[in-house]
């Protein structure tokens, strides 16, 4: 197993770690609260009253009534109930919900599966920082529309819309109004009464609270219809037993969260490592473009592009220093697909493909982004190219059946089952790399295949690290690999395989 010296996490905007106070609050819930909220004794009216002050403290928070938030299983699912619910309350007499480009998936897809029961979706353009352009939405909202869907603030950007603005014309023209506001959440202030909208979601995962549990408020009087059915649990809006130790921690991870805004401690300690983030990159990236604004955005995060340089590389040097960052593009696909955020704004593919995402905490340090700024100087200015990425078309039948290719296939024993190995493929596990390194050749190309994609880099930097060279991995990782082949698959794989530990 490969030890990391230092853990810096820049994964914020994926999730956080819980926060100490919300795990001690879980675990007494688990303990001592065991009795269903909906049951008729005494240990069940605790839960009962515990449910309700959570939703008292969230709601409280949020400048909602009580009676106005939900809890679901995940921001996910508060999403698709919201679109669910205006959709079957106002289709087809109304005929379409207007959006942008750079929604969460869980809005893009939901309003895609809704365009096969002949709904009309309209996407709002973003200019190049993911900002909403307000003269093409005037022009595009209008009575036909029945739903606006705009997050606060953007996943991958870090971008801050006008959703007051965005609001106030919605209504203007007789539609409803719904932000996604999970990330804005614990960075800016959400005032639902302020910002005037009729729904939004949240998720406990990404302030500090559990995963498993979200929410979604709806206005008094804003269409809202069950989407998972069952018994009366929320008023008989979500079905299901409440998971009470989740939305305690949720309501623990909303108390434990600083007052957020310009200028209060936490935040102004953020900006700071920020400003010196970005400070930083520019001085020892010459040419990094950043696509995240200086003015409306959150201060944790920063979208860059490094010109030249695919993420795969940059994330998976980085992974070997212990430094968590997310890419700006899914690699697990054949195509090895951009995201759509960054397309969006207009980013090429391969800029896209070059570009990452840091999400900082609250208990990012300015050591921590001092460390970071050296491991990508050092990345930049390494000067030997023995590390190769191969699309899964370059990784054809010559270059498989190639002699002088040492192919090593770092997947679990359950992915070798979801599908078989490439022939002649030297199985090794992931995590336990330093014990097969005995049995590497030091004098052939070795090609390193993992499932999607992920983890193939960080192994082939690893290898470097301990001297091997002419190494090279398959971008999209097996999954891309027989997408592209589909006739070697069948024909090769599986076929003259060693798994290296069984050799001794
Ligand atoms: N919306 C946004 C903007 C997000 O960033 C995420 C999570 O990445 C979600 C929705 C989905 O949240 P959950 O993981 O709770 O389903």
């Amino acid at each position: 197993m490969f030890r990391l010296r230092r853990k810096v996490y820049l994964d914020n905007n994926a999730t956080t770690a819980i926060a100490p106070a919300v795990v001690r609050k879980m675990h007494h819930v688990l303990k001592h609260q065991y009795g269903n909220p909906s049951s008729l004794y005494k240990i069940s009216y605790a839960s009962a009253e515990l449910l309700a002050t959570s939703r008292a403290e969230i709601a409280g928070k949020l400048h909602a009534q009580p009676e106005e938030l939900f809890f679901t299983g995940c921001a996910t699912e508060s999403n698709n109930q919201i679109i669910h619910s205006a959709f079957e309350h106002h289709f087809p007499s109304k005929t379409t919900i207007l959006t942008t480009p750079i929604e969460h998936p869980s809005v893009l897809s939901t309003l895609e599966y809704l365009k096969t029961k002949g709904l009309r979706v309209e996407y709002v353009p973003v200019d190049s920082c993911g900002r909403i352009k307000m003269d093409a939405y005037q022009a595009m909202v209008d009575d036909s529309c029945f739903l606006v869907c705009a997050m606060f603030v953007n996943n991958e950007l870090g971008t801050i819309q006008d959703i007051r603005e965005l609001a106030r014309i919605a209504h203007a023209h007789g539609a409803l109004f719904f932000s996604d506001c999970v990330q804005a959440f614990g960075k800016i202030p959400v005032d639902v009464q302020e910002l005037d909208i009729d729904y939004a979601s949240f998720s406990a995962h990404k302030i500090n609270g559990p995963k498993g549990v979200g929410a979604l408020y709806a206005r008094t009087g804003a269409p809202l219809e069950p989407f998972i059915h069952g018994g009366h649990q929320e008023r008989g809006f979500r079905a299901g037993t409440e998971g009470l130790h989740n939305i305690a921690g949720f309501a623990q991870a909303v108390k434990e969260l600083p007052k957020p805004g310009k200028g209060s401690g936490a935040s102004s300690q953020m900006d700071k490592v920020m400003k010196d983030f970005r400070r930083g990159l520019k001085s020892v990236v010459s040419g990094c473009v950043f696509n995240t604004p200086e003015t409306d955005s959150v201060s944790n995060t920063l979208n860059v592009t490094f010109p030249g340089r695919p993420n795969a590389f940059l994330m998976a040097f980085l992974d070997i220093k212990g430094i968590s960052v997310s890419a700006g593009s899914a690699c697990n696909t054949p195509s090895n697909d951009p995201s759509h955020v960054l397309t969006a704004i207009g980013l090429t593919e391969e800029q896209a493909r070059e570009t990452i995402r840091f999400s900082l905490s609250r208990k990012t340090t300015a050591s921590d982004v001092r460390y970071t700024l050296r491991a990508i100087s050092e990345f930049v200015n390494e000067k030997d190219d023995s590390i190769h990425m191969l699309t899964p078309f370059e990784f054809d039948e010559s270059l498989m059946l190639n002699p002088e290719m040492y192919i090593l296939d770092i997947r679990t024993s359950y992915e070798r089952k979801a599908l078989r190995s490439l022939p002649n493929s030297h199985e090794a596990e992931f995590w336990k790399m330093d014990r097969y390194l005995k049995y590497l050749p030091k004098n052939k190309s070795i090609v390193v295949v993992c499932h999607g994609g992920m983890n193939s880099p960080v192994i082939a930097y690893y290898l470097k690290k301990k001297g091997f060279r002419n190494l090279s991995f398959i971008m999209t990782g097996m999954v891309g690999w027989k997408l592209a082949h589909p006739d070697l698959y069948s024909k090769y794989a599986g076929t003259n395989i060693t798994h290296l530990g069984t050799r001794d």
